[in-house]
């Protein structure tokens, strides 16, 4: 029975980060990659590019958000974290290290037994950049998971997908982002903030409304509770975990996260109306 539910949990892991679909077929392979390895102070780069720049590139931002993560997160991990990177998405598609299909639309993948991050190189230098540091929050996740005293990846299932995929937005992209703001905006002007109890359904995108919600618990109680959130969530459930993180429940702490988008927003939106130019 526990062995299933570990299988189980497993599967879902491989979802989580990779939104991999499994249509029951094998997964092309077109052709293996002679890989290389680069070493850091803390991470093996596995890659094949040949763009030496882009390779002093990638092991740069690597160790400068190494420190930044490590901050926030408060552990090490202690063995160098492996990195994989492809030359571009159709080759990521065919990699090996997570066993179910890569969709079109994901960036990046990370899986919890080894920890390993892989990532194709982007479309642009911005968006690699950012898809590496947010893998990368899934690293340090996944490795105070494994390392806490009361935890187990087991514990995962307690934590939301919001929280997960809104930590590695909020401590990627920061507090301010144009297309949460798209999200938010909308969410407003319809009166559809969700309760954060309830954020836990396909109906809002956990990426948008993670972030957001990262962002204003950061901003109001500080980004050194985010960790102990994850944390205590992990241990408790997400009722108790904000309990005894903030000191507050989700109900109040939905109403403060409400006011305050609704303060940032509708100013901008008070009063607009449609005012076509020229003469009808
Ligand atoms: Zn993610």
């Amino acid at each position: 029975m526990k062995k299933l539910i570990f299988i189980t949990l497993l599967l879902l892991l491989a979802g989580l980060h990779a939104d991999a679909q499994y249509f029951g077929r094998n997964k092309p392979r077109y052709r293996t990659f002679d890989f290389k390895i680069n070493e850091t102070p803390h991470f093996k780069i596995h890659h094949y590019l040949k763009n030496d720049q882009m390779t002093t590139y990638l092991s740069k931002i690597s160790e400068q958000w190494y420190d930044n993560h490590r901050k926030i997160f408060g552990k090490d991990i202690l063995f160098k974290n492996p990195i994989i990177v492809y030359n571009n998405h159709a080759e990521f598609q065919q990699t090996n290290t997570i066993s179910g299909d890569i969709g079109i639309g994901t960036g990046g993948v990370t899986e919890a037994l080894k920890n390993r991050i892989v990532i194709p190189l982007s479309f642009s230098l911005q968006s690699t950049h950012h898809v590496l540091v947010h893998e990368m929050v899934h690293a340090f996740q996944y490795n105070n998971i494994i390392n806490g005293d009361s935890t187990s990846l087991q514990s995962l299932a307690n934590t939301p997908l919001w929280m997960i995929e809104g930590m590695a937005e909020y401590f990627s992209l920061g507090n301010k982002d144009p297309f949460t703001a798209m999200w938010m905006r909308d969410a407003v002007i319809n009166n559809i903030l969700p309760e954060i109890s309830k954020l836990n359904t396909a109906k809002y995108f956990p990426y948008r409304y993670g972030q957001s919600l990262l962002a204003f618990l950061g901003g109001y109680y500080g980004d050194d509770k985010l960790n102990k959130m994850f944390m205590n969530t992990a241990m408790y459930g997400l009722e108790a975990g904000f309990i005894i993180t903030f000191g507050q429940d989700t109900k109040t702490i939905s109403q403060l996260w409400h006011t305050a988008l609704k303060d940032q927003y509708s100013p901008l939106l008070k009063d607009r109306k449609e005012k076509p130019q020229g003469k009808n």
